[in-house]
């Protein structure tokens, strides 16, 4: 679902209902494509069904019908539907696309019509009785729609002219019988029409709100692993990474270059907010946060861990090139005022560098808390280093 939620995103999704279809070829496409799987069950599930059926009449026409009636020829048709039905089955499973199996399914379709009829023909004279089954497979069959309303229609009149006409050329029965077997089609194809509409609506209906729920889970996805004040990715997000950099470290734990972790403390924050109010405060923040950022590598990832503190990652970093980097920050903190609206602030921070080894994340944070703590005892605006 999130594939197509991702691809539907600000796309007009709205429904045409008299053609049954999305207004947008694009997203009915994307609707066409997303069901696909369950479209080739489907029709694999019918192909099956319709094999069944045929042996079971097979074995049952001769128990009901008269000897006379039935015919040695149906056996036959009968044993190619089933052969034809269960290849049918077998090869839905190759089929790639949507056009691949509209194809597949009309010509499906098209044998099970021509077939039907060739056993109408071979019946006997008076037996008209198959016509229940006419009326059943082409209900079933609009209600699968596996087809385009349309093409369903299409397909539903076409079978409904040709077993009326063959009724007609080749069936001994009254006017009377004849007028119910036209009737009976064209309740079948009513019937049918009117309920495969009603499905491919609600089919349609059901994919856009799937898809408005994905998006919407998607965003309040995004949304849990950002802080709304930053936009740096949060604690939450850190935590669902550190797998990635535990994988990391684990791979690089002989070498030079592994992942160092840092975690920064703005010194004397709450004097900030006191002195200036909480709103320069948060515009502090994400002021720092901007900086962090900028002076970082691309590969290297920030997140506000809580309040004014923050978990730095390098990965694939070593511990000299990490020192280079942050005290290069710290000189930049101490060199240039942090500019805000209409002030301009001094601000310091302590950090505590330590490298990630195979161990629980609390007991990295610790390290680098304890590092930090004594960045923080021994004077603030400086870098402690424990690995
Ligand atoms: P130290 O140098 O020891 O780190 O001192 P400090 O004042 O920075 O540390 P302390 O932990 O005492 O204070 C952190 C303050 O950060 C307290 C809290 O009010 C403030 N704070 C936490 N989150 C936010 C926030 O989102 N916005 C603002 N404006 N202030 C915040
Ligand atoms: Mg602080
Ligand atoms: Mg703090």
């Amino acid at each position: 679902m999130g594939v197509y939620a991702a691809k539907l995103l600000n796309k007009d999704m709205t429904i045409n209902r008299y053609a049954c279809q999305f207004k947008s070829k694009q997203v009915e496409l994307l609707f066409i494509q997303s069901k696909l799987m369950q479209d080739k069950k489907l029709a694999q599930f019918l192909a099956c069904i319709i094999a069944v059926v045929s042996m079971l009449v097979t074995f049952f026409d001769k128990m009901i019908i008269q000897p006379d009636f039935w015919p040695e020829i149906a056996l036959i048709g009968r044993t190619i539907t089933v052969f034809v039905c269960v290849s049918a089955a077998f090869g839905i499973s190759f089929v790639k696309s949507p056009k691949q199996l509209i194809k597949m399914v009309i010509a499906f379709m098209m044998f099970m019509f021509l077939n039907m009829q060739f056993m109408v023909i071979t019946y006997e004279r008076h037996y008209i009785l198959h016509m229940f089954f006419d009326v059943i497979v082409l209900i079933t069959f609009y209600f699968s729609t596996l087809l385009s309303l349309k093409l369903s229609a299409l397909l539903g009149v076409f079978y409904s002219c040709l077993a009326i006409s063959v009724i007609y050329f080749n069936k001994d029965i009254n006017l009377h019988s004849f007028y119910v077997v036209i009737l009976a089609h064209i309740a079948a194809n009513l019937a049918g029409s009117i309920m495969a509409a009603h499905e491919h609506i609600i089919r349609r209906e059901l994919f856009v709100r799937n898809t408005q729920l994905g998006q919407l889970a998607q965003e309040m996805k995004k949304q849990a692993l950002k802080d709304a004040l930053t936009q740096l990715p949060n604690r939450r997000a850190f935590d669902n990474t550190y797998e990635h950099y535990q994988k990391l470290s684990k791979e690089n734990q002989y070498k030079s270059k592994q992942v160092c972790v840092v975690l920064a403390d703005i010194d004397y924050f709450k004097r900030v907010n006191d002195t200036h109010g909480h709103e320069v405060g948060d515009a502090v923040l994400e002021k720092f946060s901007t900086f962090l950022t900028k002076s970082l590598r691309a590969s290297d990832d920030v997140y506000r861990f809580g309040g004014e503190e923050f978990v730095i990652v390098l990965p694939l970093c070593s511990v000299e090139d990490a020192m280079i980097i942050v005290n290069k920050m710290i000189e930049t903190l101490n060199a240039e005022p942090l500019h805000l609206n209409d002030m301009c602030l001094s601000i310091r921070a302590s950090f505590g560098l330590t490298v990630m080894r195979e161990e629980l994340q609390k007991s990295v944070i610790a390290r680098a808390d304890s590092a930090l703590y004594e960045a923080k005892e021994a004077g603030r605006n400086q870098l402690v280093v424990k690995i």
